[in-house]
């Protein structure tokens, strides 16, 4: 186990205390600490860059120098600043002003999105809502049914093509399912589509046409947090490519340290909204920037 980045710099800086202001080679001392910590936590190596340096510069400032406990207020600005990187609050979903609220799932396959689709309708469910899943993932061998068995779990209907009509595209079945969601009353729409396992143009392409036809309200990234430095990479492409509102962090319930909520949020901009952790179909949370700062920190 790595030892914590909180003890590294209280070891780092044990000795200081009230003696005004840090010197360089402490402030160096301190940046090392916060970087080698970040880069194990998978922290993209520009995004750890420009976070230590963010802290080095308030290490030397006056909240530093006065404290009486330098080491504590290090880690206090390290938290504070992973938290604000983190996005600060945590960002809710928007929902439509008049018709269904469309979500769109965009993601790797494997990245958990058959599983994420059915714990939001979940979600969704006890805050009153009447989500419609719609299974428009006709590329993997089983997804469908694999909807088909979660939405059954969490008592949610699925729209999917019809058995016997051969496989449909899945532009058509997303268009459709908004029209199914009016005429039964679905409040809200969640699309789930197809991934493969490397970025891909025929997959890109596939979901742009999905998001044009259905007009989403949210797309969601949905991105495996064990995949750790391919999380940006992978990011970006879907930026690029299909374009999103938001990220879903999956499987935190393994032992990433997050360090990719860090990283996306940073190059992205775009804001981590929901936490997957588990195979459960109540393993599932809003984001909370403050604890993924004390996971990458403690
Ligand atoms: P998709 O290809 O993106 O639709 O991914 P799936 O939803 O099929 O998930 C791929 C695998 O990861 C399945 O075996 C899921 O049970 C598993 N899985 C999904 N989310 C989580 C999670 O949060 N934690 C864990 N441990 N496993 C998950």
């Amino acid at each position: 186990m790595f030892a914590t980045l909180s003890d590294r710099l209280n070891a780092t800086l044990k000795n200081l205390r009230g003696k005004g202001r840090l010197s360089e080679a402490d402030i160096d001392a301190t940046a090392r600490e916060i970087r080698i910590a970040l880069l194990e936590a998978d922290v993209a190596l520009p995004v750890v860059k420009d976070f230590v340096a963010a802290v080095k510069e308030r290490a030397r400032g006056e909240e530093v120098s006065q404290a009486l406990n330098p080491a504590q207020q290090v880690v206090k600005i390290v938290n504070d600043e992973l938290v604000t990187i983190l996005g600060g609050e945590t960002r809710r979903l928007r929902f439509a002003k008049t018709g269904p609220t469309v979500i769109m799932l965009a993601g790797l396959q494997g990245a958990g999105k058959t599983t994420l689709a059915a714990k939001l309708a979940l979600w969704l469910r006890e805050q009153g809502k009447t989500p419609l899943l719609v299974a428009c993932d006709l590329q993997r061998p089983n997804a469908v049914q694999q909807l088909q068995v979660n939405g059954a779990k969490v008592g949610v209907p699925v729209f999917a093509p019809e058995p016997g009509n051969g496989v449909g595209d899945p532009v058509s079945v997303a268009r459709a399912s908004i029209e199914e969601a009016k005429r039964k009353l679905h409040d809200v729409v969640i699309v789930d589509t197809a991934g493969r396992l490397g970025v891909d143009a025929e997959m890109m392409k596939q979901a742009a046409g999905i998001r044009d036809a259905v007009q989403p309200d949210e797309v969601l990234f949905v991105v495996d947090a064990m995949i750790g430095q391919d999380a940006l990479v992978t990011a970006q492409a879907f930026l690029d490519g299909v374009g999103y509102d938001g990220v879903v962090l999956t499987k935190l319930d393994g032992d990433a340290r997050g360090g990719a909520a860090l990283s996306i949020r940073q190059v992205t901009g775009r804001p981590v909204m929901f936490a997957s952790s588990g195979e459960k179909m109540t393993d599932f949370d809003v984001f909370h920037p403050d604890r993924m700062a004390s996971r990458i920190l403690d």
